[in-house]
Protein backbone atom coordinates (compact mmCIF):
# COMPACT_ATOMS: atom_id res chain seq x y z
CA UNK A 1 0.00 0.00 0.00
CA UNK A 2 1.59 3.60 -0.93
CA UNK A 3 1.31 6.77 1.36
CA UNK A 4 -1.05 8.03 -2.09
CA UNK A 5 -3.68 5.49 -0.75
CA UNK A 6 -5.20 1.99 -1.75
CA UNK A 7 -3.62 0.68 -4.99
CA UNK A 8 -6.15 1.29 -7.99
CA UNK A 9 -7.77 -1.88 -9.83
CA UNK A 10 -10.74 -3.21 -11.10
CA UNK A 11 -12.67 -6.09 -9.78
CA UNK A 12 -12.38 -8.25 -13.46
CA UNK A 13 -15.60 -10.44 -12.74
CA UNK A 14 -18.08 -9.75 -10.72
CA UNK A 15 -21.60 -10.39 -10.63
CA UNK A 16 -23.45 -7.41 -9.15
CA UNK A 17 -27.14 -8.72 -9.87
CA UNK A 18 -26.11 -12.06 -7.86
CA UNK A 19 -24.98 -10.34 -4.84
CA UNK A 20 -28.36 -8.19 -4.59
CA UNK A 21 -30.17 -11.67 -4.98
CA UNK A 22 -27.94 -13.18 -2.49
CA UNK A 23 -28.48 -10.02 0.07
CA UNK A 24 -32.49 -10.37 -0.60
CA UNK A 25 -32.54 -6.84 -2.43
CA UNK A 26 -33.41 -5.48 -5.63
CA UNK A 27 -31.34 -5.19 -8.00
CA UNK A 28 -31.61 -1.40 -8.56
CA UNK A 29 -29.37 1.61 -9.62
CA UNK A 30 -28.72 2.17 -5.82
CA UNK A 31 -27.60 -0.91 -5.12
CA UNK A 32 -24.95 -0.90 -7.69
CA UNK A 33 -23.91 2.80 -6.81
CA UNK A 34 -23.88 1.56 -3.18
CA UNK A 35 -21.65 -1.24 -3.96
CA UNK A 36 -19.19 0.67 -6.36
CA UNK A 37 -18.98 3.58 -4.18
CA UNK A 38 -17.63 1.20 -0.99
CA UNK A 39 -15.17 -0.35 -3.49
CA UNK A 40 -14.22 3.04 -5.25
CA UNK A 41 -13.30 3.79 -0.94
CA UNK A 42 -10.37 0.70 -1.44
CA UNK A 43 -9.21 1.73 -4.66
CA UNK A 44 -11.59 -0.54 -6.74
CA UNK A 45 -12.58 2.01 -9.36
CA UNK A 46 -14.27 0.19 -11.93
CA UNK A 47 -15.70 -3.89 -12.49
CA UNK A 48 -16.71 -6.13 -15.04
CA UNK A 49 -20.23 -7.54 -13.86
CA UNK A 50 -20.81 -10.78 -16.04
CA UNK A 51 -23.95 -12.22 -17.36
CA UNK A 52 -24.71 -16.18 -17.02
CA UNK A 53 -28.08 -16.16 -18.33
CA UNK A 54 -29.37 -14.19 -21.37
CA UNK A 55 -31.78 -12.81 -18.91
CA UNK A 56 -28.57 -11.67 -16.84
CA UNK A 57 -26.44 -10.37 -19.71
CA UNK A 58 -29.49 -7.82 -20.53
CA UNK A 59 -29.30 -6.69 -16.95
CA UNK A 60 -26.04 -6.30 -17.23
CA UNK A 61 -25.39 -4.27 -20.06
CA UNK A 62 -28.13 -1.61 -18.45
CA UNK A 63 -26.44 -1.44 -15.32
CA UNK A 64 -23.52 -0.69 -17.35
CA UNK A 65 -25.27 1.54 -19.24
CA UNK A 66 -26.34 3.49 -15.81
CA UNK A 67 -22.80 3.33 -14.44
CA UNK A 68 -19.74 5.06 -15.47
CA UNK A 69 -17.85 2.73 -13.13
CA UNK A 70 -19.82 -0.37 -14.90
CA UNK A 71 -18.64 -2.63 -17.37
CA UNK A 72 -20.54 -5.64 -18.94
CA UNK A 73 -19.86 -9.38 -20.16
CA UNK A 74 -22.45 -11.37 -22.14
CA UNK A 75 -22.72 -14.90 -22.29
CA UNK A 76 -24.70 -18.13 -21.25
CA UNK A 77 -22.65 -20.10 -18.48
CA UNK A 78 -21.97 -23.55 -19.21
CA UNK A 79 -24.86 -24.80 -16.74
CA UNK A 80 -27.08 -22.85 -17.61
CA UNK A 81 -27.42 -23.53 -21.35
CA UNK A 82 -30.68 -25.26 -21.44
CA UNK A 83 -32.72 -24.31 -23.79
CA UNK A 84 -30.25 -21.58 -25.41
CA UNK A 85 -31.22 -21.49 -28.94
CA UNK A 86 -30.44 -18.92 -31.74
CA UNK A 87 -32.56 -16.18 -30.81
CA UNK A 88 -30.86 -16.44 -27.31
CA UNK A 89 -27.23 -16.01 -29.16
CA UNK A 90 -28.97 -13.24 -31.50
CA UNK A 91 -29.65 -11.03 -28.39
CA UNK A 92 -26.18 -11.84 -26.92
CA UNK A 93 -25.09 -10.60 -30.14
CA UNK A 94 -26.71 -7.29 -30.27
CA UNK A 95 -25.84 -6.47 -26.44
CA UNK A 96 -22.25 -7.42 -27.08
CA UNK A 97 -22.62 -4.29 -29.82
CA UNK A 98 -23.37 -1.95 -26.71
CA UNK A 99 -20.06 0.11 -26.09
CA UNK A 100 -20.07 -1.10 -22.41
CA UNK A 101 -19.68 -4.58 -23.24
CA UNK A 102 -16.10 -5.65 -23.10
CA UNK A 103 -15.99 -9.32 -23.18
CA UNK A 104 -18.09 -12.53 -23.76
CA UNK A 105 -18.06 -14.49 -20.96
CA UNK A 106 -19.12 -16.31 -18.80
CA UNK A 107 -18.74 -19.21 -21.06
CA UNK A 108 -16.57 -22.88 -20.92
CA UNK A 109 -16.85 -26.23 -19.08
CA UNK A 110 -18.19 -27.15 -16.05
CA UNK A 111 -17.77 -30.73 -14.93
CA UNK A 112 -18.25 -30.08 -11.21
CA UNK A 113 -22.00 -29.20 -11.12
CA UNK A 114 -23.76 -32.37 -13.13
CA UNK A 115 -26.56 -30.34 -14.72
CA UNK A 116 -25.71 -29.90 -17.98
CA UNK A 117 -24.07 -32.64 -20.57
CA UNK A 118 -20.72 -32.01 -21.10
CA UNK A 119 -21.01 -32.89 -25.00
CA UNK A 120 -23.68 -29.92 -24.94
CA UNK A 121 -21.04 -28.00 -22.90
CA UNK A 122 -18.42 -28.37 -25.39
CA UNK A 123 -21.29 -27.51 -28.31
CA UNK A 124 -22.25 -23.76 -26.47
CA UNK A 125 -18.23 -23.12 -25.66
CA UNK A 126 -17.54 -23.77 -29.72
CA UNK A 127 -20.49 -21.19 -30.79
CA UNK A 128 -18.97 -18.78 -27.75
CA UNK A 129 -15.79 -19.00 -28.86
CA UNK A 130 -17.25 -17.97 -32.64
CA UNK A 131 -19.54 -14.91 -30.53
CA UNK A 132 -16.26 -13.70 -29.35
CA UNK A 133 -14.25 -13.97 -32.96
CA UNK A 134 -17.12 -12.37 -34.68
CA UNK A 135 -17.61 -9.75 -32.52
CA UNK A 136 -13.97 -9.21 -31.54
CA UNK A 137 -14.25 -9.33 -27.97
CA UNK A 138 -12.34 -11.09 -25.39
CA UNK A 139 -13.05 -14.57 -24.07
CA UNK A 140 -14.01 -14.63 -20.51
CA UNK A 141 -13.55 -18.23 -19.40
CA UNK A 142 -15.01 -20.77 -17.11
CA UNK A 143 -13.23 -23.92 -16.50
CA UNK A 144 -14.14 -26.03 -12.93
CA UNK A 145 -12.90 -29.52 -13.11
CA UNK A 146 -12.37 -29.76 -17.19
CA UNK A 147 -8.83 -27.65 -17.64
CA UNK A 148 -7.81 -30.25 -20.68
CA UNK A 149 -11.03 -30.06 -22.59
CA UNK A 150 -11.27 -26.13 -22.31
CA UNK A 151 -7.58 -25.75 -23.79
CA UNK A 152 -8.16 -28.52 -26.33
CA UNK A 153 -11.31 -26.67 -27.69
CA UNK A 154 -9.50 -23.18 -27.46
CA UNK A 155 -6.77 -25.26 -29.62
CA UNK A 156 -9.50 -26.66 -31.95
CA UNK A 157 -11.62 -23.53 -32.54
CA UNK A 158 -8.23 -21.07 -32.82
CA UNK A 159 -8.64 -19.32 -29.64
CA UNK A 160 -9.78 -15.32 -30.06
CA UNK A 161 -6.79 -12.82 -29.45
CA UNK A 162 -7.58 -12.44 -25.93
CA UNK A 163 -8.91 -14.83 -23.40
CA UNK A 164 -9.20 -14.53 -20.26
CA UNK A 165 -9.10 -17.83 -17.64
CA UNK A 166 -11.86 -16.21 -15.00
CA UNK A 167 -11.18 -17.81 -11.24
CA UNK A 168 -8.25 -19.80 -12.76
CA UNK A 169 -7.51 -22.61 -10.70
CA UNK A 170 -5.18 -24.60 -12.58
CA UNK A 171 -1.24 -25.73 -11.84
CA UNK A 172 2.11 -24.37 -12.47
CA UNK A 173 1.97 -26.63 -15.63
CA UNK A 174 -1.13 -25.46 -17.27
CA UNK A 175 -0.58 -21.85 -15.93
CA UNK A 176 2.86 -21.78 -18.15
CA UNK A 177 0.59 -23.40 -20.78
CA UNK A 178 -1.75 -20.70 -20.96
CA UNK A 179 0.99 -17.98 -20.56
CA UNK A 180 2.34 -19.81 -23.88
CA UNK A 181 -0.93 -19.61 -25.64
CA UNK A 182 -0.92 -15.69 -24.60
CA UNK A 183 -4.16 -16.23 -22.11
CA UNK A 184 -4.40 -13.78 -19.23
CA UNK A 185 -5.23 -15.13 -15.94
CA UNK A 186 -7.66 -14.30 -13.31
CA UNK A 187 -7.19 -14.72 -9.89
CA UNK A 188 -9.80 -14.65 -7.57
CA UNK A 189 -10.06 -15.20 -3.41
CA UNK A 190 -9.45 -18.37 -3.22
CA UNK A 191 -5.36 -17.42 -3.82
CA UNK A 192 -5.72 -16.17 0.08
CA UNK A 193 -6.92 -19.30 1.65
CA UNK A 194 -4.63 -21.89 3.95
CA UNK A 195 -5.05 -24.58 1.43
CA UNK A 196 -4.79 -23.32 -1.99
CA UNK A 197 -0.26 -24.09 -2.45
CA UNK A 198 -0.98 -25.05 -5.63
CA UNK A 199 -2.75 -22.01 -7.17
CA UNK A 200 0.01 -19.70 -5.32
CA UNK A 201 2.39 -21.61 -6.55
CA UNK A 202 0.78 -21.48 -10.10
CA UNK A 203 0.76 -17.59 -9.59
CA UNK A 204 4.45 -17.43 -8.82
CA UNK A 205 4.86 -18.89 -12.41
CA UNK A 206 2.82 -16.50 -14.20
CA UNK A 207 4.50 -13.26 -15.70
CA UNK A 208 2.63 -9.70 -13.81
CA UNK A 209 1.66 -8.47 -17.47
CA UNK A 210 -0.39 -11.71 -17.62
CA UNK A 211 -2.53 -11.50 -14.28
CA UNK A 212 -6.13 -10.29 -13.36
CA UNK A 213 -7.49 -10.49 -10.17
CA UNK A 214 -11.47 -10.67 -9.28
CA UNK A 215 -14.19 -11.11 -6.68
CA UNK A 216 -16.84 -13.68 -8.82
CA UNK A 217 -18.99 -11.92 -5.74
CA UNK A 218 -21.03 -13.24 -4.52
CA UNK A 219 -18.90 -15.59 -4.27
CA UNK A 220 -15.36 -16.80 -3.84
CA UNK A 221 -14.85 -14.51 -0.66
CA UNK A 222 -11.13 -13.98 0.48
CA UNK A 223 -9.63 -14.60 3.64
CA UNK A 224 -10.67 -13.61 6.39
CA UNK A 225 -14.27 -12.76 5.63
CA UNK A 226 -14.56 -16.39 4.05
CA UNK A 227 -18.29 -17.68 4.65
CA UNK A 228 -20.15 -14.04 3.88
CA UNK A 229 -20.79 -12.63 0.84
CA UNK A 230 -17.96 -11.10 -1.39
CA UNK A 231 -17.82 -7.54 -2.51
CA UNK A 232 -15.52 -5.69 -5.07
CA UNK A 233 -14.85 -3.62 -2.12
CA UNK A 234 -12.84 -6.89 -0.48
CA UNK A 235 -10.74 -7.17 -3.78
CA UNK A 236 -7.83 -5.81 -2.27
CA UNK A 237 -7.05 -8.69 0.05
CA UNK A 238 -6.89 -10.43 -3.41
CA UNK A 239 -4.59 -8.02 -4.66
CA UNK A 240 -2.28 -8.05 -1.70
CA UNK A 241 -2.35 -12.36 -1.93
CA UNK A 242 -1.59 -12.80 -5.47
CA UNK A 243 1.30 -10.35 -4.52
CA UNK A 244 2.46 -12.00 -1.99
CA UNK A 245 2.27 -15.42 -4.16
CA UNK A 246 4.48 -13.70 -7.32
CA UNK A 247 6.64 -12.43 -4.66
CA UNK A 248 5.85 -9.03 -5.93
CA UNK A 249 4.43 -5.66 -4.12
CA UNK A 250 0.86 -4.96 -4.88
CA UNK A 251 1.55 -1.51 -6.17
CA UNK A 252 3.95 -3.26 -8.60
CA UNK A 253 0.89 -6.26 -9.06
CA UNK A 254 -1.92 -3.28 -9.46
CA UNK A 255 -0.07 -1.17 -11.99
CA UNK A 256 0.49 -4.39 -14.28
CA UNK A 257 -3.26 -5.29 -14.12
CA UNK A 258 -4.33 -1.63 -14.79
CA UNK A 259 -1.98 -1.92 -18.17
CA UNK A 260 -3.88 -5.36 -18.53
CA UNK A 261 -7.30 -3.94 -18.26
CA UNK A 262 -6.80 -1.07 -20.64
CA UNK A 263 -4.85 -3.94 -23.43
CA UNK A 264 -7.37 -6.56 -22.93
CA UNK A 265 -10.82 -4.83 -22.53
CA UNK A 266 -9.72 -1.32 -23.50
CA UNK A 267 -10.23 -0.16 -19.34
CA UNK A 268 -8.71 3.16 -18.79
CA UNK A 269 -8.62 3.26 -15.06
CA UNK A 270 -6.25 4.78 -12.73
ZN1 LIG B 1 -18.65 -15.84 -12.38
Amino acid sequence: MSDAGPAVIFDAHTHLDAMAQRAGLEATDAFVADVMGAARAEGVVAAITVGDTVASARWCVAAAGAHPDVYAAVAVHPTEIDGLDDAGYAELERLAADPKVVAIGETGLDYYWDRTEPAAQQEHFRRHIDLAKRTGLPLMVHDRDAHADVLRILREEGAPEQVVFHAFSGDVAMARECVAAGYVLSFPGVITFKNAPTLRAAAAAVPAEHVLVETDAPFLTPHPHRGRPNAPRLLPLTLRGLAAAMGREPDEVAAAIRETGARVFGLRIG
